[in-house]
C-alpha cells in the first residue's frame, strides 16, 4: 500500500511549488502527474508574470488593478495578500535560476498588460510559462519526493468527513492503485477543453476540479470563462497580450483602430473581457474582414523588436497561419482561455473538505472574481501553491492515520471497467466534441436566458449518452480511449457547473455578459457562485465577497 503525507495531484507550477513547500516544512510528500512535469500547460504560458517592483510601481496599484480587473467580485483580503507576496516570490524564482528579459540597465524587464496601472509584468521573452517551469523543476529536483508519473487522478476518499488519499490510474499498467495521503493538494489545472476553441492544451479538462466536486468539494464562480481576445484564427493558438503590451494593435475590416469606441484612455490595453467583446461586436455588426475575424498588427514595431521580445509568436504565426507578422497582419478571433472558477479555497489553499487543499488555476481562491488580469496567474500559481503546501504539510502533521485499504482500488476499478465491457455504445470522443461544440455556439462571450437554458437541456442529453459510453480499446498498457472516457465524464461535470451558474447569475459581471441583463447588478449579484454536486445537477448557493478598502465603482478603461 502506498503511504505519503501529502500528496499533490499535478506537477505544473502551482503542484511543484506547493511539494516544494510541504517537503520544506518536513513532510513525505508525493507528485502525482498524468503528464511528465515540464509538459504542463504552464509551460505554454507566453507573456509574463505581474509584480509591483522598483520604485515607480506600488503594490497598491497592483492591488486596486486585480480589484477593479475583478470587478469587484475578486476577494480583497486575498488579493491584498496576493499583491504583496509577488516581488519576494519572483526575486525567489530568479534565485532559483529563472532568466528572465532584463532592460539596458540589467534590472528585470516588465512590459505592459491590459488592465494595469503600470508596466508591471515581468517576462522571459515570450516563453516566460517554460522558464519559470524549468527553474522550479530543476530546484524541486534537489528535494526528496516520490514522483508517480503518467498517472491519472480518478477519484478521491473521503472518508469520516476527511480526505484521506487518492485513486490514482496507472497508464503504464492500466491499474487503478489507491494511495493513502493525510493531505491531498489539487493542482490539476485548467478545464479549458470543455471548449473546442480554446488556448489550452489538449491535456486540459479539468479533472481535479471534477473528482473534488465529486468528492464533496464547493466549486466557485464556475459561470466566469475567460476569452483571451487574441488567438489565430484556425487552430485558436495564443497570441500573447504582450503582442499588444509591445504596442500591436487591432484594426476592424475597414481599417479602423476601433478600440477607441470602447476603451478610448487604454486602447488595446483595457482587460481581457472588455477587448474580446469589442472584437465580437466589431464582427457581429459587420466590421469583421470577410471570414469574420479583425488585425492584430505588429508591423510598425519592427522586425528587430518582433523577433527578439515576441520569437515564439513569430514561429506561431509563420508555421501555423502562414503570416508574418514582420510584414504583415496577424487574423485573430477570441477563444476561451482561462477559468476564473474552480475548488474554491481560502488564503491558505483549504477546502470545504479537512485534508483536501487546492491551488492554481484548478482553485478558486478568489483574487481574479470576475475577469483575471493577464500575467496574474502565473504568478497565482507560485504564491497559493506555496500556501496551500504549507497548510496542507502543517494539517498533516497532525492527521491521523488514513484507512484505506487496498480494496478502495478495486472498487474504483470495477466501476470503470463497466465502460470497457460494454459490448455496444459511445465513443468518449464524439461526446466530447459535441460538447466542446456546444460550449463554443451557447456558453460562449455574450450569453442569454433562452441560449443558456436550451444549452443546458442539451448538457443533459449528453450526459445520458455518457451513461452508456463504451471504451472499445480494451488494452491495460497505455489506454488512451480509457482516459479519454474519464476525461469526457469530467468535462460534462463542470460544463454543467458553468450553465447552471451562468442562468442563475442574472447581471454582467466581468467575463460573465448577459444581454438580457446587461448591468453589474452590486446589491443582488456582488457575492460568489458556490456549486455543491448533486446527482441532478449542482445546487447552488452563494457566499460573499470579502472586503477591506476599494469601493466598488463603475469599471472604465
Ligand atoms: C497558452 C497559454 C498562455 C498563458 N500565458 C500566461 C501568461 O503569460 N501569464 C499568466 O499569468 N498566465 C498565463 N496563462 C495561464 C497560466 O499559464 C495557467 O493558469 C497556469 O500556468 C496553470 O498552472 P497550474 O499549475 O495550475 O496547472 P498546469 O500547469 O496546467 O498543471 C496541471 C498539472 O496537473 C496534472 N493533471 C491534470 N489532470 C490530472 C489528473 N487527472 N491526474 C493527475 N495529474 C493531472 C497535469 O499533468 C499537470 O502536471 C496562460 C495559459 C495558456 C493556456
Amino acid at each position: 500500500m502506498r503511504r505519503h503525507d501529502v500528496v499533490v495531484v499535478g506537477a505544473g507550477l502551482a503542484g511543484q511549488r506547493a511539494a516544494l513547500a510541504a517537503v520544506g516544512a518536513g513532510a513525505d510528500v508525493a507528485i502525482v502527474s498524468k503528464l511528465h512535469p515540464l509538459r504542463s500547460h504552464s509551460g505554454a504560458a507566453q507573456g509574463g508574470i505581474n509584480a509591483a517592483v522598483g520604485a515607480e510601481d506600488s503594490v497598491d496599484t497592483h492591488i486596486y488593478d486585480t480589484v477593479k480587473g475583478s470587478d469587484y467580485l475578486g476577494d480583497q483580503d486575498a488579493i491584498e495578500f496576493f499583491c504583496r507576496e509577488a516581488g519576494p516570490t519572483v526575486v525567489e524564482m530568479e534565485h532559483f535560476g529563472t532568466i528572465f528579459s532584463r532592460g539596458d540597465d540589467g534590472s528585470l524587464a516588465r512590459r505592459p498588460f491590459g488592465g494595469a496601472g503600470f508596466p508591471r509584468t515581468i517576462y522571459a521573452a515570450d516563453r516566460t510559462g517554460l522558464a519559470l517551469l524549468q527553474a522550479l523543476y530543476e530546484r524541486l529536483g534537489t528535494e526528496p519526493f516520490t514522483l508517480y508519473e503518467e498517472w491519472d487522478l480518478t477519484s478521491l476518499i473521503v472518508r469520516d468527513e476527511r480526505c484521506q488519499g487518492i485513486v490514482g490510474f496507472d497508464r503504464r499498467t492500466g491499474s487503478f492503485e489507491p494511495i493513502a495521503a493525510k493531505a491531498v493538494v489539487i493542482a490539476t489545472g485548467p478545464a479549458g477543453r470543455i471548449y473546442g476553441r480554446t488556448t489550452n492544451a489538449h491535456t486540459c479538462t479539468g479533472d481535479g476540479i471534477a473528482a473534488a466536486y465529486r468528492a464533496g468539494a464547493f466549486l466557485k464562480d464556475m459561470e466566469f470563462v475567460q476569452f483571451h481576445p487574441t488567438a489565430l484564427l484556425e487552430s485558436a493558438i495564443l497570441i500573447t497580450e504582450g503582442a499588444r503590451g509591445e504596442g500591436g494593435i487591432l484594426k476592424n475590416g475597414k481599417g479602423e483602430r476601433f478600440m477607441s469606441r470602447y476603451a478610448p484612455h487604454v486602447l488595446e490595453l483595457a482587460s481581457r473581457d472588455v477587448v474580446s467583446r469589442a472584437i465580437w461586436t466589431e464582427v457581429k455588426e459587420g466590421r469583421g474582414f470577410p471570414g469574420d475575424f479583425v488585425h492584430l498588427e505588429l508591423m510598425h514595431l519592427g522586425r528587430e523588436r518582433i523577433e527578439s521580445r515576441l520569437e515564439e509568436i513569430c514561429d506561431f504565426s509563420r508555421k501555423f497561419a502562414g503570416i508574418d507578422p514582420v510584414v504583415e497582419p496577424i487574423p485573430v478571433m477570441p477563444a476561451q482561455h482561462y477559468m476564473m472558477g474552480g475548488v474554491g479555497t481560502n488564503i491558505q489553499g483549504a477546502t470545504n473538505i479537512p485534508g483536501l487543499f487546492a491551488a492554481g488555476e484548478a482553485a478558486c481562491v478568489s483574487i481574479h472574481g470576475a475577469n483575471r488580469l493577464g500575467g496574474n496567474s502565473l504568478l497565482e500559481t507560485l504564491v497559493f501553491g506555496k500556501q496551500a503546501g504549507i497548510a496542507a504539510a502543517a494539517y498533516a502533521r497532525t492527521a491521523a492515520d488514513p484507512s484505506i485499504v487496498v480494496a478502495d482500488g478495486k472498487a474504483e476499478a470495477a466501476r470503470i471497467e463497466t465502460m470497457v465491457r460494454r459490448p455496444d455504445g459511445e465513443d468518449p470522443a464524439t461526446i466530447r466534441v459535441d460538447l466542446q461544440r456546444l460550449m463554443d455556439a451557447q456558453v460562449g462571450i455574450y450569453r442569454d436566458f433562452a441560449t443558456l437554458a436550451d444549452a443546458l437541456a442539451k448538457l443533459k442529453a449528453l450526459k445520458a449518452r455518457y451513461a452508456k459510453v463504451r471504451v472499445r480499446d480494451g488494452s491495460k498498457a497505455f489506454n488512451l480511449n480509457l482516459v479519454e472516457a474519464l476525461e469526457a465524464g469530467n468535462m460534462l461535470d463542470l460544463a454543467e457547473t458553468i450553465i447552471v451558474g451562468a442562468i442563475a447569475r442574472t447581471e454582467s459581471r466581468g467575463a460573465h455578459a448577459r444581454t438580457d441583463h446587461p448591468k453589474r447588478d452590486d446589491a443582488g449579484w456582488m457575492r460568489h457562485t458556490l456549486a455543491a454536486y448533486a446527482r441532478d445537477g449542482p445546487k447552488l448557493s452563494y457566499a460573499p465577497v470579502a472586503y477591506t478598502r476599494w469601493e466598488p465603482k463603475e469599471r472604465v478603461y
